[in-house]
This record gives structure tokens, sequence and C-alpha cells, in this order.
């Protein structure tokens, strides 16, 4: 029997793979293809793509290109009668899909496609710019979520594989083996640890960037690791499921944002931001990307980011509010830094959330709502846990003065603030009127 092209792309795992099940369904030797072609993509993610495709327990075909292309080499090449894939919802992979399915088509190849990346796709569901009643929607289609597939016997078929050189030459990336196992098995592990030990402490541990209570499944779900639907039923019998499953349908809900909303990592949702007055400043720029603010939470956020690929949701917003209001750079750079830096990096996650923090967004936080880093660090980093593990140099700064170490009298081997917070809070809010004054 002629072989079928399992092509991989945001599903790399055996576990819940519709094109992989169908694939082997239909009693045919399975090639397992996976094409890099995203010039674009992050350092970091690369990073995690290396090692996830080294890890899965599949000889996965690697080659480079432009997707139809090599598609049309390896069906050459193997004979294969088809060509079967998950959908993903990005504004480009869908136009090259698109392309890919009647080219193929047009060519007799049986090219077909599955919902395996969503728990509902966003073609199933009427279009929401508001989370809770999005969320809503979800739960009365809960059924349409579908049951989880199991891990298909499969024969593979071989065919010739390209290094694709995702490791960086320069090496940054040594911490990152100490907090990732990328991968089919590291995203269960991960899951099953997080559910059984974690999660009944998700809802009030979750904002406390200090200690090990979320679940750092983003990156395995992002590379598609575990399916979104296989943890939402994984989850479902256990204590704290609910603001977890929660979560899950956040990351839905920028799924359906960037799909209605081509150009969100780009095109601000609310039009008059269009305009808003940024004050670019590189040196800004590179004091919040290195850490260097003098604002221990920021820092310590950035720096974690740089360490380990990954930084605590809470954190997140907070940097992302202290570079887009007390810096006025525009989110776009603070959304370009997280791409490149982020193990998870997700073009609707990111892109999603960067407007939510710019409060250019389709459900926005109000752009005049600007965070306080000393009083948010005072709130969920007391005892300055989180400052002291990434912002050594403040170590045996007293908690009192933790999250304002210029008051602390003492003699620091750590940056001023760059900008005085009454006087960064007041410059974001007259750049608002401003923007506001231009539109009336
Ligand atoms: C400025 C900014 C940029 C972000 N960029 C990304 C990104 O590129 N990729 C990314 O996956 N997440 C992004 N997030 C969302 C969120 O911070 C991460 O998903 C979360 O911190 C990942 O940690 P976790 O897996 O432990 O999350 P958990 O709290 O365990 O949540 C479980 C899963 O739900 C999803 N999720 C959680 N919070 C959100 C959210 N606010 N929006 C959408 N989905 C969510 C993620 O897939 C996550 O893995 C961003 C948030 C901010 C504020």
């Amino acid at each position: 029997m002629k072989p079928i092209i399992w092509w991989l792309r945001q599903d790399l795992r055996l576990a819940d793979n519709p094109a992989l099940s169908a694939a082997v369904d239909a009693g045919a030797p399975v090639v397992p293809l996976y094409i890099y072609d995203d010039a674009h993509m992050g350092a970091a993610s690369k990073w995690w793509l290396h090692h996830s495709l080294k890890n899965l327990d599949v000889p996965v075909v690697t080659r480079a290109g432009d997707a139809l292309e090599v598609l049309q080499d390896v069906i050459k090449e193997t004979g294969a009668a088809g060509v079967y894939w998950n959908r993903v919802y990005e504004p480009g992979a869908i136009a090259r899909d698109t392309n890919v399915k009647k080219t193929l088509k047009d060519a007799g190849i049986d090219a077909q496609s599955f919902k395996g990346n969503v728990l509902i796709e966003p073609m199933d569901i009427k279009q929401y710019k508001v989370f809770t009643p999005y969320y809503k929607a979800v739960l009365n289609i809960e059924s349409a979520i579908g049951a989880p597939l199991k891990t298909p016997k499969a024969t593979w078929h071989k065919a010739k594989s390209e290094d694709l050189s995702l490791l960086p030459t320069i090496k940054w990336d040594t911490a990152f083996y100490d907090h990732w196992t990328p991968g089919e098995h590291g995203a269960h592990e991960r899951a099953q640890y997080f559910i059984h030990d974690l999660m009944r402490h998700y809802k009030t541990g979750r904002d406390v960037p200090s200690i090990d209570a979320t679940s750092r499944l983003s990156a395995h779900l992002h590379f598609g690791e575990i399916s979104t639907r296989n943890l939402w039923h994984m989850a479902a019998p256990h204590t704290g499921h609910e603001p977890f499953q929660r979560e899950l349908a956040w990351r839905e809900f920028s799924i359906q944002l960037l799909f209605h909303n081509p150009k969100l990592a780009t095109i601000p949702i609310q039009e008059k931001f269009n305009d808003f007055p940024w004050v670019k400043d590189k040196k800004h720029l590179d004091a919040w990307q290195r850490g260097m603010t003098g604002f221990p939470i920021v820092d310590a956020g950035m720096r974690q980011l740089w360490q380990t690929g990954w930084m605590h949701n809470r954190v997140r917003m907070i940097v992302g509010s202290f570079l887009v209001k007390h810096l006025l750079q525009p989110w776009v750079d603070g959304e370009k830094w997280f791409w490149d830096t982020l193990v998870d990096a997700d073009l609707a996650n990111n892109a999603a959330s960067w407007q939510w923090i710019a409060g250019c967004g389709a459900d926005a936080a109000p752009y005049f709502r600007v965070f306080n880093p000393i009083l948010q660090g005072e709130k969920f980093d007391p005892q300055g846990k989180y400052v002291r593990q990434f912002v050594p140099e403040l170590a045996h700064v007293p908690d009192k003065y933790i999250h304002k170490p210029w008051e602390s009298g003492l003699k620091l081997n750590y940056p001023a603030p760059v900008v005085d917070h009454a006087a960064g809070r007041q410059r974001a809010l007259e750049a608002f009127a401003k923007m506001k004054n231009n539109k009336a």
C-alpha cells in the first residue's frame, strides 16, 4: 500500500493526534514529516523545537523549505498517496494550507486536514470580543470538544532527512536544560505532576511567582506535545480543574481573536491606538530587555525570561505594563522581544496579551490602569523571594525595601530606577489624553 505523509506542525505528539490516527486507520505506512518553513521563529522556540522533534518516539523526517515544494518532493520520493495534517489558525498558515490542499488535490493526492490543536475550532463558534461570554459559549458546547484518541500503532515509512540547525551557535541556552524537558513524554510527565500535586492550589497560588504553582505547560501546548483536549479531560475529575480549564479557554480565545483579526500581531484592535504617541527610546528598551530598570520585580521577570525562556504570567503583566506605560515604548517592541526569548512564544497568545496589556485589545484592561511595580511586587512577592532568586545583587536587602531598594540607604551594585514611578504614570496618562484629544 502507498504511504501517507503525516505532516507534523504544532502537533508534535502521537497521542490524540487525529491526522496520524486517520493515516493509520487507512491502513497505510506513515511518513512522519516536519517541514521547517518558518523564517521568523524565535531563538528560544527553535531550541525547544529541536529537542521536541528529537524526543518524539518516531523517526521524524525533517526538511527545510517551502512547504508545498517539500511535500511535492517527498511525495515523489516515497510514492505517497496522501498528506494528512492537523489544522492551525494563524493567518500565514491558513493561506499556505489552503494553497497546499488545493494544489495536492488537483494533482490527485488525498489531502486532508483535521481538528487536532484546539478544543473548539474558531470557525465553529460565533466571534466574541469579550472573554466571559466566549467561555460560557464554550462550556455550552463542551460536548463538541470530543474524547481524546489513543496512540495508534503505526508502521513508519522512511525518507531522507535534513539537519535543521535549530540550536544556537553562541551558547546562551545552557540553563534551559535544567528547566525543561521538551517532547511528548516531558509534556505528559509535567501534566500528571501538575494535575495530581499542584492543581488543587492553582487558584490561590497562580499569582505568586516564587512558587511552582502553575502548569508550565505553555510551550508543550504551543508545540502540541499534549493536546488541549487531552489536558482538559485529564484535569476534569480533579480538584481545582475549573480555574485551570478557564486558562485553557483563554488560549482558545486568543486563537479566535487572531483568526478574526489576522493583523493582531501588528495592528491595534482599537483603531484609536494607531496614533498613540509612543516615545521610542533604545536606552529604555535595552534596560528593560536586560533586566536593568531599577525596579526589582520588573528586572527579576526579565532575567527569568532570559535565563529560562519563560516568565510567570503575573510578572509578564507587570513587565509589559511597565514597558508600554512607564517607558512609553511601543507594545510591538515588547512583543518582538518575547517572541525571540520565550520557549512558549505563540503568535495568538503573545499578540492578544500584548494588546491587552497596552489597552488596545478587544477585551483590554483600560489604558489608564497603570500597574504600580512597587505595590505589585509587595503584593505578590512580599518577602522578595522571587526577586532575590533572579536579582542576586539584592539578596541582602531587607524585605521592607526589597521592591524599592533606593530607599534602603544601602550601597548596592544595582541601577537606580530608569523613571520615577509617579512621573512615569503621569506621562502615560498624558499620552493617553493626547491620543483621545487627537481623535476628538
Ligand atoms: C505580555 C504577555 C505575553 C504572553 N505571551 C504568551 C505567549 O507567547 N505564549 C503563551 O502560551 N502565553 C503567553 N502569555 C500568557 C501566559 O502568561 C502564559 O500562557 C502562561 O504564563 C504560561 O504558563 P503556564 O503554562 O504555567 O500557565 P497556566 O497558568 O498553567 O495556564 C495553563 C495554560 O493556559 C494558557 N494560558 C494561561 N494564561 C493565559 C493567558 N493569559 N492567555 C492565553 N492563554 C493562557 C497557556 O496555554 C497555559 O499553558 C502571555 C501573557 C502576557 C501578559
